[in-house]
């Protein structure tokens, strides 16, 4: 029997009136039903944003201080329930328990990252031209932040959106992922438990339909951060425009790894399997494209391969399985597309490339680590995001060639290059157009203080994690005042 579980409004954990609600369900076993939650109303909606849009000046007059220390709590409790919540993470979403245990964990880090913000500068005093005159500025909270978050890191994203916006001052209202809520709620919980006032932070789940009209449409809401797809993200952007509010949008990549002729091919073969498999491919920031210099191509395809051969697929809680399932049919159904298209375009299939069957994944979405090769821009699996485990290589006949073949997508999330060479190396940071450059090193796993975002249609001009994530959440107020002789 399924568990029932509630959203938090206003300090309250509360159901549906209109009853309706959305099944969780474990992509690794479709006969496991991980969660029901409730479907809310665009009235429940509204009633979140209300609740938030009173609860602003009560959290905003707390000192950073008092802000700080509740957040720092709530990454203690994250921890302390870590192994629970990732459980429920791996049942939810797929990722392997060592990938879902990791991604709780950083979570956490999050809470305690921002939640010492509270003793650190929120202005600058600056210098005057007039005499008797203090001037400074100072960081404000804008008001009712809306966080929607995807289904691929399901308490992550939500944690790096809500610990800024919360140290800050802004209150929340977050609709997670409906292929995902569970793990949204288990922070949310610990956030609640460790003393959050009524209303700072609020979840809805439900249509992303009806609940993303209503809080877009609520007059309150001031700020607007999302990850998820490209198409979503600018359809937000334009829908937010005539509403003069901000919009902070972190969407679909098509990464690239460039291995040239110096490196060891075992090497970038591991960098390649890890960025381009690891998680199943669901990362953001995955390794979709290897780019290789023609003269070590066939020394790393044959590393690759044999790398990805040593993949074991499996359900995520199941011990040995480095691969889980994708997230869901539509998923699936997605790899398999691309893999079809890639094949009718010219691209040969060196691994994978089909669902897998038998006692272990006839329930579940299971598909093999899959290659492509012979893959040219022009295809369409060198330019649109698939979001799974599947890896297109690509051939270049020098640094500046792969340079070019990086930045030829609408795309800029993150690139990496393996090389022994300093000058390769500077100038591939200086040339990817992608707002994550990589040396030696996975296209995948950025810090929480690090700057973290994408260029062209991966992002918008708003960064996350790091001292940059809170610009977004703030704005600067300059006070100039004269204190002598009045
Ligand atoms: P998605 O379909 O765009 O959904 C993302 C979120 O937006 C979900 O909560 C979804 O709700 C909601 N949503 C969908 N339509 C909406 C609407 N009209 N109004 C308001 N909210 C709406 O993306 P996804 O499939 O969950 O996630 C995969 C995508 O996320 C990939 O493209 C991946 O690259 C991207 N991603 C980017 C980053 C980054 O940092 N750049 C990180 C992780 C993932 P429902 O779940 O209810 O549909």
């Amino acid at each position: 029997m399924a568990e029932h579980y509630k959203n938090l409004v206003a300090g309250e954990w509360v159901g549906s009136r209109g009853g309706g609600a959305l099944e969780d369900i474990n992509p690794a076993d479709t006969r496991d039903i991980v969660a029901v939650f409730p479907s809310m109303g665009a009235d429940e909606v509204r009633r979140a944003v209300d609740a938030a849009a009173e609860a602003f000046p009560v959290w905003k007059a707390l000192t950073p201080v008092a802000r700080g220390a509740i957040l720092r709590r709530a990454a203690e409790l994250i921890r302390e329930r870590a192994e629970s919540i990732a459980r429920d993470l791996t049942r939810e979403m797929g990722k392997t328990l060592a990938e879902a245990r990791g991604e709780v964990t950083r979570a956490s880090f999050f809470f305690d990252y921002y939640g010492a913000y509270g003793r650190l500068p929120v202005g600058a005093y600056l210098p005057d031209e007039r005499d008797g005159v203090f001037t400074y500025t100072v960081r404000e909270p804008l008001g009712v932040v809306v966080a929607i978050a995807p289904w691929n890191d399901p308490i992550l994203t939500p944690a790096r959106k809500m610990a800024p916006a919360l140290t800050a001052g802004n209150t929340v209202v977050l609709k997670p992922a409906s292929l995902t809520p569970l793990s949204a709620w288990h922070l949310l919980r610990a956030l609640h438990d460790a003393g959050m006032p009524r209303g700072v932070v609020n979840m809805i789940t439900g249509s992303a339909g009806v609940v993303g009209e209503a809080l877009l449409g609520h007059p309150a809401v001031r700020a607007v951060t999302f990850t998820g797809s490209t198409a979503v993200g600018l359809d937000l952007q334009a829908r937010a425009a005539g509403r003069n509010i901000r919009v902070q949008t972190e969407m679909g990549g098509k990464n690239a790894l460039v291995v040239l002729r110096d490196a060891d091919p075992r090497v970038a073969a591991g960098l390649a399997a890890s960025g381009g498999f690891g998680q199943t491919g669901q990362r953001c920031t995955a390794t979709s494209r290897v780019v290789v210099e023609s003269k070590i191509r066939d020394a790393f395809v044959e590393e690759f391969v044999g790398a990805a051969r040593r993949i074991k697929v499996g359900p995520g809680l199941e011990e040995g399985t480095t691969m889980g399932p994708v997230v869901d049919e539509s998923q699936l159904e997605t790899v398999l597309r691309a893999v079809d298209e890639g094949r009718r375009a010219g691209a040969a299939v060196l691994l994978g490339g089909a669902r897998l069957h038998g006692e272990a994944y006839d329930r579940g979405f299971f598909v093999a680590p899959t290659i492509l090769d012979g893959v040219s821009s022009a295809m369409g699996v060198a330019q649109e995001e698939i979001f799974g485990p599947v890896v297109a290589v690509m051939e270049a006949a020098d640094v500046d060639a792969a340079i070019a073949t990086v930045n030829g997508t609408r795309y800029g999330l993150s690139a990496s290059i393996v090389t022994k060479s300093l000058a390769a190396a500077h100038a591939f940071a200086r040339g990817a157009d992608a707002g994550c450059v990589a040396v030696n090193l996975p296209t995948a796993g950025w810090d929480v203080h690090v700057p973290f975002g994408g260029f062209k249609d991966s992002g918008s001009a708003f960064k996350e994690h790091g001292q940059e994530g809170l610009q977004f959440y703030t704005r600067v107020k300059s006070v100039a005042m004269r204190v002598a002789g009045v």
